[in-house]
């Protein structure tokens, strides 16, 4: 064989990756991102770069800016102010040079919002989840964490970085999770791992009933309120706060990146639970810590949203109001008791169908929801009614949606 030719049991890299690409396609879930600008003070209006003859006017569905707090005049003001002041970005960790006075501020604002000694900031609700789940779970040798199987990814990548055993208990299942933990020995390490609000069923867990088996099989538990702060609670505090129970939980995160509407994630728990993800979690400490200009925009949308129910209200109003119009249209709307409106299509190929017509002759923008986000089979569109839409666009909605399931003949309502 000479030196120069490609030996014939080599890898063709190319190859391997199209395959990974062509198996998406033949599944009909490939991602398309959908290329928009929104108009701030418009909100949900905003422009769509899909066509060739420029931009499209569209109605956003599917935001998880849930409250419109991207676009509030005092966010921004914050944000405009904080950049003239100390410029854009941190300049550094938060061990070297990137601990500025807005991130404590705002670590003490959201430790308040929660009813806990202290907080921690991180890039992104991912990298809190990520960061925290694996760090700790490391720091007890032998912890077994228990974990709901709708938790989000970020849950997940955090637990199986942790290295340690896992026990996956039945979504919202109590009798499943006491049945798991009663099989551990009782001097074992334990940490219940899971969700308020869950984004895409809409439905909720019971808090209080979890922290009783932990309470009673001597477990941690890590809450994520993700797509629960900012909405519930009298102080946008969350399901916690709304249920009364922030005080029983080891351990609560959230994102200031939906309802706060702008960028990044947090936890927040006692002093010392605080201090050990600080000084051992390297997805807080080897990273450059959030642009003041973001931590200032966070702090203005926290504290608006503790002091105002304005848009709490709007927005469960809005909810109610198209959960009602999708129902009486016939439309297979699941039953949520939360602000989130799933759509059921359970096909991959006939959401990404149903989204690509609402987008094309209706300007109705919904991104179909498909596998590994939820399970096969129960594919859905998901819409995020918020207190900017108002009933005549949710009229337009429903009407749009009326004709497409009649034109795809697809399943309606029971
Ligand atoms: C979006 C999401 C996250 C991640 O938050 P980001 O701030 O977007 O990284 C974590 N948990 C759940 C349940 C989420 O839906």
């Amino acid at each position: 064989m000479s030196i120069d030719a490609v030996p014939a049991r080599s890898v063709d890299y190319n190859r391997v990756f199209a395959q990974a690409i062509d198996r998406l396609h033949e599944e009909g879930r490939y991602r398309v991102f959908i290329d928009i600008l929104r108009n701030k003070g418009q909100f949900p209006n905003a422009r769509c770069f899909a066509g060739h003859n420029g931009p499209k006017p569209i109605t956003v569905w599917c935001s998880n800016d849930y409250l419109a707090m991207g676009q509030h005049p005092a966010v921004i003001a914050a944000m405009e102010e904080a950049l003239h002041d100390v410029g854009a970005g941190s300049g550094g960790t938060r061990n070297i040079g990137g601990n500025t006075h807005y991130h404590i501020d705002l670590e003490n604002e959201l430790a308040d919002l929660h009813d806990k000694e202290a907080a921690l900031l991180f890039t992104s609700g991912y990298v809190s989840n990520e960061a925290t789940l694996s760090t700790l779970a490391r720091i007890l040798p032998g912890c077994i964490i228990f974990s709901d199987e709708l938790n989000h990814a970020s849950m997940i990548a955090g637990i199986r970085h942790s290295g340690c055993e896992k026990r996956v208990f039945r979504h919202n299942d109590l009798a499943h999770l006491e049945e798991l933990l009663a099989a551990e020995d009782p001097a074992v390490p334990k940490l219940i791992a899971f969700e308020s609000v869950y984004s895409m069923d809409g439905d909720v867990a019971p808090i209080h009933a979890i922290c009783d088996l932990a309470d009673r099989y001597n477990a941690l538990t890590y809450l994520d309120e993700v797509h629960a702060v900012g909405m519930y609670g009298a102080r946008g505090g969350g399901i916690s706060e709304r249920d009364d129970a922030a005080s029983r939980l080891t351990i609560v995160e959230g994102t200031l990146g939906k309802a706060f509407g702008v960028m990044g994630g947090y936890i927040a728990a006692d002093r010392t639970v605080i201090d050990v993800i600080r000084s051992y979690a390297p997805g807080f400490i080897f990273t450059t810590s959030l642009s003041p200009v973001l931590v200032a925009g966070a702090l203005a949308s926290v504290r608006h949203l503790k002091a105002s129910p304005t848009e709490r209200e709007g927005q469960q109003a809005a909810a109610a109001t198209l959960k009602a119009l999708f129902a009486d249209a016939g439309l297979p709307v699941m039953d949520t008791t939360t602000h989130i409106v799933p759509l059921m299509v359970g096909d991959p190929v006939k959401a990404k169908r149903i989204s690509d017509i609402l987008l094309r002759e209706y300007g109705v923008y919904v991104q179909p929801i498909n596998y590994p986000t939820v399970p096969r089979g129960t594919e859905r569109l998901r819409f995020t009614p918020g207190p900017a839409h108002d009933t005549a666009m949710m009229h337009e909605l429903t009407a749009a949606l009326v004709e497409i399931w009649g034109r795809l003949e697809l399943r309606k309502a029971a």
